[in-house]
């Protein structure tokens, strides 16, 4: 796989540590050869970054901050990328966040606030990303988001994240036409559950992790590096002919009833 994305620089936002799914994505692209940019939005996922990169022996173009709560904060990161990278090919959005209380229970208890505050970060973020990212991408380029069989079917505990995944989906759909007339493709990658900080968050891990093993056709569950590869197809141009997609990787189980 070297040299499939040679000469190609692409954003990556969403590593917390070295679990995260943008971690494993990194690593593919890297050893695509890849030019990688960061975004980060605290100070610990930051430091937890550089000593990662340091450690693997991987070379960051550029780490800038991204809160992607703040249109400003978008807006700025951009604006550097732009001036600091030029042009960009590609951009992995793996962020995601919703209250912790709102992931376990009923989701008809949900509250407003937490609703919306799950639907800004995990869905609006990716709108917002593309919106700029479409100006740096001025070669054509694609977008890959990652979202979870909880947009499809009722999974127990994932509840406000289930619908913000569903419309996270729907946006990949609308934006996969609002871009395409630009060369940009847009599409998801579908991960079966990972043990990573956020899917900490979401009660019944476990369980969810068990019934994988037991009904996915692979009898067995995905990691970071299936996920990794999976996006590096769509990220490269393996992938030229699809847009407005959503990929599972996940074993197989969405095909089982
Ligand atoms: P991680 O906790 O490792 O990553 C989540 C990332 O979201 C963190 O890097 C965090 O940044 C970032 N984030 C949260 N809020 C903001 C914000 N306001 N601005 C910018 N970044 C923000 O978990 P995962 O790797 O599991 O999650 C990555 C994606 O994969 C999410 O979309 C998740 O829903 C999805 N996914 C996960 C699955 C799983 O089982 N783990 C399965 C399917 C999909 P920071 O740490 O700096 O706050």
């Amino acid at each position: 796989m070297s040299g499939l994305l040679q000469g190609k620089n692409v954003v990556i936002m969403g590593v917390a540590n070295e679990r995260s799914i943008a971690w494993g994505i990194t690593k593919s692209l890297h050893n695509a050869g890849a030019n990688l940019i960061f975004t980060n939005r605290q100070e610990r996922s930051y430091q937890k970054l550089v000593k990662l990169l340091e450690k693997h022996d991987i070379e960051a173009e550029l780490i800038v901050a991204c809160d992607v709560a703040s249109d400003e904060s978008i807006q700025q990161a951009f604006s550097e990328i732009k001036e600091k990278v030029g042009t960009i090919h590609g951009l992995v959005h793996s962020v995601a966040f919703a209250n912790r209380e709102e992931l376990k229970g009923e989701y008809a208890n949900t509250s407003r606030e937490g609703f919306l505050v799950a639907q800004e970060i995990s869905a609006y973020s990716l709108v917002a990303v593309t919106k700029a990212a479409k100006e740096v991408m001025t070669e054509g380029g694609s977008i890959v988001t990652q979202t979870y069989l909880g947009a499809e079917r009722v999974i127990p505990n994932y509840n406000v994240m289930g619908v913000a995944k569903a419309s996270l989906e729907a946006s990949v759909r609308y934006l996969a036409e609002d871009v395409g007339k630009y060369g940009i493709r847009v599409n998801a990658v579908s991960a079966g559950p990972i043990r990573t900080l956020s899917a900490k968050g979401v009660s019944g891990f476990n369980e969810k992790a068990n019934v994988i093993v037991e009904k996915a056709p692979l009898r067995r569950n995905v990691d970071q590096d299936q996920v990794g590869d999976a996006t590096l197809f769509f990220i490269s141009e393996l992938s030229r002919g699809v847009t407005g997609e959503v990929l599972h990787v996940d074993s197989g189980f969405h095909i089982i009833g």
